[in-house]
């Protein structure tokens, strides 16, 4: 990536077909100053069903899945929003919490419902996102995780963001994330952390 990094690779294909994502990525790797292309997988290539029992796992499936299927440098993630009052549901559930038909602000709603007269402090959650890196030089995949704590609303406020964006309040910018800027919250996301925790495994020691 740069010659700090121990991994050496120009390019590297983002296990996901979701738009959003890639732009998110791309971002994040140019923050830190990486000359690295990132590309979707390629639209013949399905992705596999995301059968593990944890974050990590399904990350290493799917970026061992392309990797190994392009031989190409591949990252994928895995993240979802654990709510303590719902002992961490929706978790790995995430994107189907109450099927898969619904909506965004449809899944936010049932949430809403979930946590009705629970207490502010029982309200606290985390986004967590697990990253996972295969290497096709020696067919191994390195992992981290990062995480952004927070507390979940009894009402939507913003409109940016996506997902549970709305409710989830970050109490030490006073807003949700759907009331900041997609550049703010790649500061401090989880995916964003996941990222920098991993670039930090690839370096060196000492550098
Ligand atoms: P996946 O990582 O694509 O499987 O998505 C997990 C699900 O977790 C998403 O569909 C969202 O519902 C939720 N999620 C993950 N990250 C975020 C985030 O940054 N904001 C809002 N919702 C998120």
């Amino acid at each position: 990536m740069t010659s700090s990094c121990k991994v050496q690779t120009s390019q590297i294909v983002l296990a996901t077909k979701n738009l959003g994502k890639l732009a998110e990525f791309t971002a994040l790797f140019r923050d830190h100053g990486l000359d690295i292309k990132i590309e979707g997988t390629p639209r013949g290539l399905e992705l596999p069903n995301e059968t593990g029992m944890s974050y990590r796992e399904n990350a290493s499936l799917k970026a061992e899945w392309v990797g190994q299927r392009l031989q190409a440098t591949s990252l994928a993630d895995d993240s979802g929003l654990e709510v303590q009052a719902l002992s961490g549901a929706p978790g790995l559930h995430s994107a189907r919490f109450g099927g898969p038909k619904l909506s965004d602000p449809e899944r936010v709603q049932l949430l809403l419902e979930a946590l009705r007269g629970v207490h502010a402090e029982r309200r606290r959650a985390r986004f967590v996102c697990c990253l996972a890196l295969f290497l096709p030089s020696t067919g191994s995949t390195i992992t981290s995780e990062g995480f952004i704590e927070g507390r979940i609303l009894e009402e939507s406020r913003g409109q940016g963001g996506f997902g549970y964006d709305p409710v989830f309040f970050v109490p030490l910018l006073g807003k949700t994330l759907a009331e900041i800027c997609p550049e703010e919250k790649n500061k401090f996301s989880h995916r964003a952390k996941a990222l920098e925790r991993l670039l930090a495994g690839l370096k060196g020691p000492g550098e």
